[in-house]
């Protein structure tokens, strides 16, 4: 039987996550925001929550954070709509507080649906709650950006790469420089991680569970 088209699958499990109610912030979001680009990315971000402008629009990485993400891409050669957008907490904390760990742990199957269903080479984490959790550690984003790990998510080998969130390097040049190096090393890392797929996942490691990283009340940015 033929392997079911992603971009379908993806699309019905986005209606389902859109009356999601596992946490608080479903009462006080205007809606879910689940993620945008290629159903088929080979090279996937992952960031923090939705702010304001994506609590409106419905699609991640709106603002300003947003048009930087755009503008590196940009630099690498790429756009929006060959990568894959999508975030740790599908929905806005109020205020643009920092997502709560429950809230993180009642979300983060959806992203872990997400993952296996797109099937990405390489998820490039922006900033500390997504790199904690897709990592499984402790570590923070200050110490471990621009250092490759091999990891296993929805089932499937992937490389992930934790860079600083755009965020970060909004008013900060140095941290803008930092952000822009890293991304440099973005087409090389993609075109190793399509030309030597990593051997297959063993069975031991499918069986185990996602990865749940112990999230500390305030992680921040950095
Ligand atoms: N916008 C998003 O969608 N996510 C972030 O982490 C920041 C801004």
């Amino acid at each position: 039987m033929a392997a079911a088209d992603p971009s379908l699958s993806l699309l019905a499990y986005g209606d389902v996550v859109a009356g999601c109610e596992r946490c608080a912030l479903a009462a006080t979001r205007t809606q879910v925001v689940f993620g945008s680009g290629s159903p088929h990315a080979d090279l996937m971000f992952v960031g923090e929550a939705p702010g304001f402008h994506e609590d409106k629009q419905g699609v991640p990485f709106v603002g300003a954070a947003g048009k930087l993400l755009s503008k590196l891409l940009e630099g690498i050669g790429m756009t929006r709509e060959d990568v894959y957008v999508a975030n740790t907490v599908k929905c806005r904390p109020p205020g643009n507080r920092d997502p709560l760990p429950g809230e993180i742990e009642s979300c983060e199957s959806h992203l872990f649906k997400q993952i296996e269903l797109i099937q990405p080479k390489v998820i490039a984490t922006l900033g500390n709650f997504a790199t904690k959790l897709l990592s499984g550690k402790p570590d923070g984003i200050t110490r471990v950006h621009g250092v490759p790990q091999d990891v296993v998510l929805g089932g499937n080998k992937v490389l992930l790469f934790p860079i600083f969130h755009p965020a970060a390097a909004l008013y900060t040049p140095r941290m803008l420089d930092v952000l822009e190096a890293d991304f440099r090393r973005l087409p090389d890392i993609l075109g190793t991680a399509i030309e030597h797929p990593p051997a297959e996942v063993p069975a031991a490691a499918l069986a185990s569970p996602a990865p749940s990283a112990e999230v500390p009340t305030q992680l921040g940015l950095f």
